[in-house]
C-alpha cells in the first residue's frame, strides 16, 4: 500500500461536502465522532459496485452473483488485513458497533447464568451498556461498573478490584466518545487475563478510525467497529472476535444465509461468520468499508493520530483562555483522541452549539449516549468538537474564536 503525504489541503480536496458556505460561512464540520464524512474514493467505489456489478450473493450461479460475492467477501478479508486478524472467516458484518455488542451481548450472554458478573464502566457509551443490562436482567447475572477518575480516566484500581472468577465479560471502549480518553486497552487485557477467565471485548466505535489496530496485539477478544465513523458509509460495521469463540456461539438472528441444512423442526448453522448474517446483506456498505480502509491506509493511522493530536493540543491550549470552560477529560493530550467535550460553566450546552452553528461551526451538543459520563461529571450535557484527518489549524481558531463569542453573549 503506498503512503501518501500527509497534507490536509489535498485531503480536504477528497471531502466535496467540506466545500460548501452554512449561513453565509464556510463550514467547519467538527462533528466527526457522531459520524466522518465520505471521500469521493468511497462514494465511486459505491457506486461503480452499483453501475457494475450488483447482485444477491452467495446464492447464484451467474455473472453478476459472482462478482458480487466477490466484492463482498473480498472486502471481509481487506478489513480482516486491516485488523491484523489471523483469518478473514473473524469478521462478521454487522450494521455498526451498535449491533456488534448486541450480537455479542446476545449470543455469547446465552452461556451465562445467576452469579456470573458482566463488568463495564462509567465510559461507557449505551451501546455498550444498556444490551448488558438487558442480558444481566434475562439471565439473573450481575452488572458491576467500573468508576473513572476526576480527571476522565478508568479508575484501573477499581477495575482490578471488581475482576474475579465469577466474571465472565469485561466490555470496555477503547476510545471514549464522551471524554476522549483513550483506555489503555492492553493492559487492562492483560490485567483481565491474570485475574479472570473472562471474555474481554472492545468496543473500537472511536478507537478504529483514529488509531492503527492490531487486534492481536489488543489482546483482546472481540472488537466492535461502525464504518461511517472512518469515511465508510452508515449501515456497515463488524465485529473480529476469535474464531473458537464464535463458533462455539449460538446465532443471533435467523434467516436465509446463516443456516447449512433445515430440516421441519431444526436446522443447522453456516460455519462463521455466516452463520451471524441472517439475510441479505448490506453489499455496498461493505464494498464501500473497505474503500474506506484503503483511503485510511493510504494516508496511514499513525499521520492520522499524529495530526489529531496537533489538532487538539492547538485546541487545548485556545479553550483554555477562554472565561468559565472547563474541558472534560485528561488534561495529557497523549492520553486523548481528537474529542474535545467542554462546558462554558452557567451556560447549556445547547445554546453554545446553537451559536457555533450559527457561525457554520457543527459541534454536538447533549450527553453523546454516555448519561453516566454527563452524572459522574455534574453536568447535563456538554458541547463536543470532534476532530478528523480532514480538520485544519484554522478550523480549530475560528472554533475558538466561535467559543470566545458564545461565551461573551451568553455570560454578558
Ligand atoms: N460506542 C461508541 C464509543 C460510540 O461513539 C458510538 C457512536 N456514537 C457507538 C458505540 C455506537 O455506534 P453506532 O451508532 O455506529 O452503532
Amino acid at each position: 500500500m503506498q503512503t501518501i503525504a500527509f497534507d490536509v489541503g489535498s485531503i480536504r480536496r477528497d471531502f466535496p461536502v467540506l466545500d460548501q458556505i452554512v449561513d453565509g460561512k464556510p463550514l467547519v464540520y467538527l462533528d466527526s465522532a457522531a459520524s466522518s464524512q465520505k471521500p469521493t474514493q468511497v462514494i465511486e467505489a459505491i457506486s461503480r459496485y452499483y453501475l457494475r456489478d450488483h447482485a444477491n450473493v452467495h446464492r447464484g450461479v451467474h455473472e453478476l452473483a459472482r462478482r458480487a460475492t466477490e466484492a463482498y467477501e473480498n472486502s471481509r478479508a481487506r478489513v480482516a488485513r486491516w485488523l491484523n486478524a489471523t483469518d478473514a472467516h473473524e469478521v462478521v458484518w454487522t450494521r455498526g458497533t451498535s449491533e456488534a455488542l448486541n450480537l455479542v451481548a446476545f449470543s455469547l450472554g446465552e452461556g451465562l447464568g445467576p452469579g456470573d458478573e458482566i463488568v463495564v464502566s462509567e465510559m461507557e457509551h449505551h451501546s455498550n451498556l444498556v444490551p448488558w443490562q438487558l442480558l444481566a436482567r434475562r439471565k439473573g447475572a450481575r452488572l458491576r461498573l467500573a468508576s473513572l477518575t476526576d480527571d476522565g480516566r478508568l479508575d484501573l484500581g477499581h477495575l482490578a478490584s471488581l475482576l474475579g472468577a465469577r466474571t465472565r465479560v469485561v466490555s470496555l471502549a477503547h476510545v471514549s466518545n464522551a471524554l476522549g480518553t483513550i483506555n489503555p486497552v492492553s493492559g487492562i487485557g492483560a490485567l483481565v487475563r491474570e485475574r479472570s477467565d473472562a471474555v474481554f471485548i472492545l468496543d473500537g466505535a472511536q478507537g478504529a478510525p483514529h488509531l492503527p489496530i492490531d487486534v492481536q496485539a489488543l489482546g483482546c477478544d472481540f472488537y466492535a467497529f461502525s464504518g461511517h465513523k472512518m469515511c465508510g458509509p452508515t449501515g456497515i460495521g463488524g465485529l473480529w472476535g476469535r474464531k473458537a469463540l464464535l463458533e462455539e456461539m449460538p446465532p443471533y438472528q435467523g434467516g436465509g444465509e446463516m443456516i447449512e441444512r433445515v430440516y421441519r423442526d431444526y436446522s443447522t448453522w453456516a460455519e462463521v461468520p455466516h452463520k451471524f448474517e441472517a439475510g441479505t446483506p448490506n453489499i455496498a456498505g461493505a464494498v464501500g468499508l473497505a474503500a474506506a480502509v484503503d483511503y485510511l491506509e493510504a494516508v496511514g493511522l499513525d499521520a492520522i493520530h499524529e495530526h489529531e493530536m496537533s489538532l487538539t493540543r492547538r485546541a487545548l491550549a485556545l479553550l483554555s483562555e477562554v472565561e468559565g470552560l472547563r474541558i472534560l477529560g485528561p488534561a495529557e493530550v497523549e492520553a486523548r483522541a481528537g474529542v474535545l467535550p467542554f462546558v462554558i460553566e452557567g451556560t447549556s450546552a445547547q445554546d453554545v452549539a446553537t451559536i457555533l452553528d450559527a457561525q457554520g461551526i457543527a459541534v454536538r451538543a447533549g450527553h453523546h449516549c454516555a448519561q453516566l459520563v454527563v452524572d459522574r461529571y455534574g453536568v447535563t450535557a456538554t458541547c463536543r468538537a470532534s476532530f478528523y484527518l480532514y480538520n485544519s489549524d484554522e478550523e480549530v481558531d475560528r472554533l475558538a474564536a466561535g467559543v470566545r463569542t458564545a461565551s461573551e453573549v451568553l455570560l454578558c
